[in-house]
């Protein structure tokens, strides 16, 4: 594949990161080796001093996981990409990266369960305090949000598993406005459905556990730079980034990486070094191989959605249905503006009855089984309200978009017909 050239998402789904040289394999090479070797001790040390750029530990960066990184870069229009064991640790790397203890930053409330605890309780105890904002806010009431020492703004394109969409353009004007990034979870849109950089975003952040994957098979996570946020700007706000780094022979990221390299460079050097959090090369293959068929599945997944989520809100049994793709919905303008071919296969509703209706619902179901998983080729069910979400009290169930009677549904590659009817006989038998 030629790097220059502007290929399609359906292309680069299948071409992008590793391009085989003359008689190299045709599918990308696992790279199942822990250390490189080198002739020289001097070879080795201009790695370890950032001067070239080659392996040397897999704790810090391995060919496989780079490869995988780079079609992910690739996809969402980004410079710079690394891959992480989960979700979790994307997550968590792409805001300690630029914020410490004494920081501050602002994250929209409708966030991934695992998000909020990590956010509200972990690394508030590391020291960096979190204010939660309704995703729906006017643009005074995000302003007001933000502190001195507020380092960056945090949302997800479509909120697991609130399903409320994030206006993109609008938190990233405010983040701009007060010279911090915004980093977007674009798990659930995939960069098949949605670029958030395309819309002011500077990082974007992958659970590629869910679509990415897209096979229930292995667990990562990834960070994306979109090489544009000027850090350099604000030497005073990201120090980390603007200064000499101590912990390698005074390299200064910004200076020696540019704006395209410095953020991933000192994620991977610094951040990774130290919390290990690597995915293993193993499941970065596995991650691969669902991407190939990532633009061709997120089109059936949106179709079972759509499809779903119109039987659901004409059914007596069910109290309300969210889904973005549905002309009443309250994000139906916004799913239109940045998710104009579809959103995902994550229909949330309640079930008449509440909490107990709900619950009995799952139990009836046949073809869609219950876990704690979402956006799989086999469709699967949650009520996040006794499992994900089990550590909010209601106040901030309510602020996090998740009702009591909340059923995620998420429809995976199976057939419409089939799917629907499974929900029919699942609600006609709730006593
Ligand atoms: C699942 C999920 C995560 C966490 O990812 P893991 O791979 O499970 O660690 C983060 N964000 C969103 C939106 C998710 O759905």
């Amino acid at each position: 594949m030629e790097n220059n050239k502007n290929y399609k998402q359906d292309t680069l789904c299948i071409q992008a990161g590793y391009t085989p040289g003359n008689g190299e394999p045709r599918q990308m090479p696992i790279v199942q080796s822990t250390t490189f070797k080198y002739d020289t001790g001097e070879d080795m040390g201009k790695l370890f001093d950032l001067e070239t750029s080659g392996y040397f530990y897999t704790r810090l960066q391995n060919p496989t996981n780079d490869f995988v990184a780079a079609k992910i870069a690739a996809l969402e229009g980004g410079t710079a990409g690394m891959l992480t064991s989960s979700g979790q640790a994307a997550t968590f790397l792409s805001v300690f990266n630029v914020a410490g203890a004494g920081d501050h930053v602002v994250s929209s409330a409708a966030i991934y369960g695992g998000t909020y605890n990590l956010f509200a309780v972990t690394m508030k105890r590391m020291g960096i305090e979190f204010t939660f904002v309704d995703p729906d806010c006017s643009a005074e009431e995000l302003d007001a949000a933000f502190r001195p020492n507020t380092k960056a703004v945090f949302g997800e394109t479509i909120a697991n598993p609130a399903l409320t969409i994030l206006d993109i353009e609008k938190f990233a004007k405010a983040a701009h406005a007060h010279g911090v990034p915004l980093i977007v979870d674009n798990t659930f849109a995939t960069p098949i459905n949605c670029r958030p950089f395309e819309w002011g975003a500077d990082i974007v952040t992958h659970s590629t556990t869910k679509y990415l994957d897209g096979h229930g098979a292995a667990v990562g996570g990834c960070i994306v730079d979109s090489g544009k946020f000027d850090w350099a700007k604000y030497p005073e706000k990201f120090p980390g980034l603007c200064t000499p780094d101590e912990s390698y022979h005074g390299v200064t990221y910004t200076e020696r990486f540019g704006l395209e390299g410095a953020y991933i460079t000192k994620a991977t050097a610094q951040l990774m070094r130290d919390f290990g959090c690597i995915q293993s090369p193993q499941n970065a293959f596995l991650t691969n191989l669902g991407i190939e068929s990532l633009s061709v599945r997120m089109k059936r997944h949106c179709e079972n959605g759509q499809a779903v989520a119109e039987f659901l809100s004409a059914h007596p049994g069910v109290t309300w249905v969210k889904y973005c793709g549905l002309p009443g919905d309250k994000h139906y303008a916004l799913g239109q503006k940045y998710l104009p071919n579809g959103s995902c296969g994550v229909v949330s509703f309640g079930v008449k009855g509440g909490r107990k209706a709900a619950e009995e619902f799952m139990k009836n179901l046949k073809l869609a089984s219950i876990e704690t998983h979402v956006a799989d080729a086999r469709t699967c069910c949650l009520h996040p309200a006794s499992t994900t979400h089990r550590q909010m009290n209601d106040a901030e169930l309510k602020a996090a978009g998740v009702s009591p009677d909340l059923v995620r549904f998420s429809c995976g590659l199976e057939s419409a017909e089939d799917l629907i009817e499974d929900i029919a006989q699942a609600l006609a038998s709730i006593k």
